[in-house]
């Protein structure tokens, strides 16, 4: 497939390099200065783009250009916005493959997966189509004699969105849909690492009838997203990545005025009890730990095998491994692709080594597995016998590696996971719906699984972590996404007995 990427042109899969650029009213545009970044193809290593990085000057044109489109953007009817989101819809659901496409050729996941990211985030877009219902106040007829209080909620005015590398269509879904709806410009700064697919959305909105400098892209890195924290005009940031950069950009953005919603990383348990139907329980290990390559904030990366459920389960998932085909995403029959980029490929396989070391069991070895030569692969990896003092358990790794922890009973195994400085995702896997359900209760994690691995909120509820997975009080998209977004207004209104008007107004005198 041909995919084209404005102001790029083809994207190379192969040959030269193309220069990525930024979005800005409505339009690709250059940058000022000289800094840009790589772009590789994680499956076959080789270098394809080079992403412009924004100098200050970009940055105020993009927030020049949104400050004035947010100012019509805000008078622009409901049911006009909710007309552009449901064209914009529409068009995502038409581009689908393309969209599939630039995300496999740059962050490296199976095209089944990188189509899967697209109907995730278009969800969101069909929420945020609801926005005339979304965005309806509260009403008091007669709170005092002949007083009426109401409430409206409006927009902030120009928002950030700040998003990580591994889900560059879904994330910023998550975001820019709400925000846009609720009557905000929105500016995009995605990751560097795999930048094409802003394009392809700025390009689709602008299809779908928003107007020029609604949508913005920014590409960069620091200095631009230091630039969006620190800027006057901006009024909130949304941001989605590692907990140290979370922890930065929450601090910076409120230090300087800002309303900040920062997602960080994740260390996400399974907890498997003894009466689980262990190959269900396998059979969703192997996705949710080994799927996208591990590089999922929602991945399993440990699994607290209950009792006597351990063995069996091991057993299970390694039984599984083998038959994992590692290669290209773009190939049909691949079940994993690459890393994103050669640096965290050996960053991950040193888990491996520091695992073993600390008295972990290998029981399979991904650095040991047939994988394609060039390109930033490695094989997937089982750890028996972790235990919370290692390395392979207290790092978020975002690789293909699962490490088995072992406990005695339910209690032992839930105050492993509570004590975890991480609490994005959980997820229990048991027969019992009294076990289950005290999971839910006790567990202080912020998304709970219960027989699902993954447990990523629809789009009509809010995703969030607790703790370290999350900086700030409010989840994002869905009904929490659209308090983010704006603000309350309440008006207490009193207007003068008509029948004390001096005009006629056909109202009897007295009443
Ligand atoms: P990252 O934190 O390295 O980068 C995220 C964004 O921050 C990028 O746009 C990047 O350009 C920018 N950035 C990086 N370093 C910066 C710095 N020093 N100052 C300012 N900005 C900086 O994350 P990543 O590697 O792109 O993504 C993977 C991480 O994101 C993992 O930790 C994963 O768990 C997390 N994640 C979390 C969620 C969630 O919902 N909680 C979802 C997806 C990914």
């Amino acid at each position: 497939m041909k995919v084209f990427v404005p102001g790029a042109g083809e994207l190379r899969l192969c040959g030269m390099t193309t220069r990525i650029s930024h979005w800005i009213d409505g339009r690709t545009v250059s940058g000022s200065g000289d800094r840009t970044s790589p772009v590789f193809n994680p499956a076959t290593g080789e270098h394809t783009g080079d992403v412009e990085l924004a100098a200050r000057p970009d940055l105020e044109r993009a927030v020049d250009s949104a400050t004035k489109a947010a100012r019509e953007w805000r008078s622009t009817s409901l049911s006009k916005r909710s007309a552009v989101l449901f064209a914009f819809r529409e068009l995502l659901a038409a581009h689908t493959d393309e969209l599939a496409a630039v995300v496999t050729a740059e962050h490296g996941k199976v095209l089944a997966d990188a189509a899967g990211e697209v109907a995730r985030g278009l969800e969101n877009v069909e929420f945020a189509t609801g926005v005339p219902h979304l965005m309806k106040g509260g009403f008091s007829e007669q709170a005092s004699t002949g007083v009426d209080v109401y409430s409206i909620r409006q927009p902030l005015g120009v928002v950030a969105g700040i998003s990580p590398f591994n889900f560059p269509v879904m994330v910023p879904l998550w975001m820019c849909a709400n925000a846009i709806a609720c009557g905000n410009a929105f500016i995009l700064k995605p990751s560097e690492k795999d930048p094409s697919a802003s394009l392809l959305l700025a390009d689709l909105w602008k299809r779908a009838g928003l107007p020029d400098g609604v949508f913005t892209v920014l590409q960069g890195d620091k200095e631009a997203v230091d630039g969006l924290l620190t800027h006057p005009d901006i009024a909130a940031v949304s941001f989605v990545g590692s907990t140290p950069i979370a922890r930065y950009i929450y601090e910076t953005g409120t230090k300087h005025g800002k309303r900040v919603q920062a997602l960080g990383g994740a260390k996400n348990h399974m907890l498997v009890l003894p009466d689980a139907d262990v190959d269900m329980a396998a059979d969703a290990a192997v996705s949710a730990a080994y799927g996208a390559a591990g590089e999922r904030c929602m991945a399993i990366s440990v699994a607290v095998a209950v009792g006597d459920v351990a063995d069996p389960l091991v057993d299970a998932i390694a039984a599984r491994l083998p038959k994992l085909k590692v290669g290209a995403g773009s190939e049909p029959d691949t079940d994993m692709g690459p890393l994103i980029t050669a640096e965290h490929r050996d960053k991950v396989a040193g888990y491996i080594d520091a695992g073993k070391a600390a008295g972990a069991t290998v029981v399979v070895d991904g650095r040991q597995a047939d994988v394609p030569e060039d390109g930033f692969f490695l094989g997937t990896t089982l750890l028996d016998n972790v235990t919370p003092d290692m390395t392979v358990y207290t790092d978020e790794i975002f690789g293909p590696v699962l490490s088995v922890v072992r406990a005695s009973t339910y209690d032992e195994a839930l105050a492993i996971v509570n004590a975890n400085p991480y609490a994005n995702g959980t997820a229990i896997f048991t027969r019992d719906g009294g076990a289950a359900r005290q999971f839910q209760f006790d567990v202080e994690v912020g998304m709970v699984g219960v027989n699902v691995p993954i447990p990523v909120p629809v789009s009509y509820y809010s995703f969030g972590g607790w703790k370290a997975s999350l900086f700030g009080d409010t989840h994002m998209y869905g009904p929490e996404g659209i308090n983010f977004y704006t603000r309350g207004k309440v008006v207490t209104s009193r207007w003068p007995d008509p029948a004390t008007s001096t005009v006629d107004l056909g109202f009897p005198r007295t009443r």
